[in-house]
């Protein structure tokens, strides 16, 4: 059945972020040759219309307001309630992100619809669109089939790969005006805790330090890794609880999410918790002076040794190569 699905995009620091495209492509899959029309929400935000359209949105909406230079609970419900009374769409996808997850069961309560949420893949099989999402901690998988009427979606970053860019690709830009008020919280100013680079739950490569590397001095050598890979640096709570690294890196069933290309745990036990965070990395490297170390139980590669001489020979390799 062809369907009309809405993608949300995010735009962080002046750039879409990638989920953006990857809602578009499950967008995509759960429109089942219907359209697909990806929604701008923000504060002067058209420009971000022709890079939609390269990853393959048919067309693109957008609600344009000062109440919506940063996120608020009122002021995008408001935007998109507008969005979808004027598009009636059967389906609205989000990225799995701190924004979807607050804004997606708002809107599918207030609609009473149903939403899937931290979705890994849509697939479609015999005219049915099947959910796959992690539950358990990640620990299994469950499946659901998705029934007539509107549905929400939110996917987890990193999993659903985008479309290839096409820039030979383009549609029409509509406007949508959202009457927005009565906001009960107002944004002033946003004061980030993060790290510098590479956001984290995007990011493809992570190098991730726990208790092991014993100080904030020894996330160095993690960082230079990370920097030669293109990557960005997470934690365990048990180095965060150390005061080795702020929170705002920790990795797991009480911290972020991720699956990168390439997670390399770094004087990491494995912890049931961390795991739950990045057992569903693609490649997962461990480097721990314990063989009996449970991290190893979920690495597709091991290297029993000290992070402080594993980790600087790596980098040096992996910078013989960048040559
Ligand atoms: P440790 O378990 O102390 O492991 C350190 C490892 O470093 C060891 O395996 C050791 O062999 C190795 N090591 C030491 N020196 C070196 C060296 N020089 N070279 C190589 N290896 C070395 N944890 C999370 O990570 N994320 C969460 O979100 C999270 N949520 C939690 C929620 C709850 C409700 C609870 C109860 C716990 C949670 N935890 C979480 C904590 C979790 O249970 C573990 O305590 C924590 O993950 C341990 O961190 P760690 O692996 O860094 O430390």
């Amino acid at each position: 059945m062809a369907r009309k699905v809405l993608a949300l995009a995010e735009i962080r620091d002046g750039s879409l972020r990638n989920v953006s495209f990857e809602a578009i492509a499950a967008a995509k899959i759960i429109a089942q040759g219907g359209e697909v029309v990806s929604v701008l929400a923000g504060e002067s935000v058209q420009s971000y219309a022709n890079e939609l359209f390269f990853h393959g949105a048919d067309r693109v909406v957008v609600v344009e307001h000062s109440h919506l230079t940063h996120y608020t609970p009122d002021g995008y419900s408001q935007a998109l309630m507008a969005v979808i009374d004027e598009e009636k769409p059967e389906g609205i996808v989000f990225g799995h992100t701190a924004l979807g997850k607050d804004l997606s069961p708002k809107l599918a309560t207030k609609l009473n619809s149903g939403l899937v949420s931290d979705v890994v893949s849509v697939e479609e099989e015999g005219g049915n669109l099947i959910f796959t999402r992690p539950i358990y901690s990640g620990k299994a998988f469950e499946k659901k089939i998705a029934t007539d009427g509107l549905i929400f979606v939110t996917v987890r970053p990193n999993n659903i790969p985008p479309l290839e860019r096409d820039e030979s690709r383009s549609g029409e830009v509509k406007a949508i005006s959202a009457d927005i008020k009565d906001l009960r919280t107002i944004v002033k100013e946003v004061v980030r805790k993060t790290t510098e680079g590479v956001d984290l739950s995007e990011a493809k490569v992570i190098v991730a330090g726990g208790r092991g590397v014993k100080s904030a001095e020894g996330f160095k050598p993690l960082q230079e890794l990370a920097e030669v890979l293109g990557g960005a640096v997470g934690a365990s709570r048990g180095a965060c609880d150390a005061g080795y690294c702020d929170y705002s890196l920790q990795i797991g069933q009480t911290g972020k999410v991720v699956t990168p290309d390439l997670y390399i745990a770094c004087g990491i036990s494995g912890a049931i918790q961390h795991l739950a965070g990045m057992s569903n990395s693609k490649v997962i490297v461990a480097i721990n002076k314990d063989p009996e170390a449970n991290i190893f139980k979920v690495a597709d590669y091991g290297i029993v040794g000290d992070l402080f001489e594993v980790v600087p020979l790596l980098t040096e390799e992996f910078k013989k190569l960048k040559v």
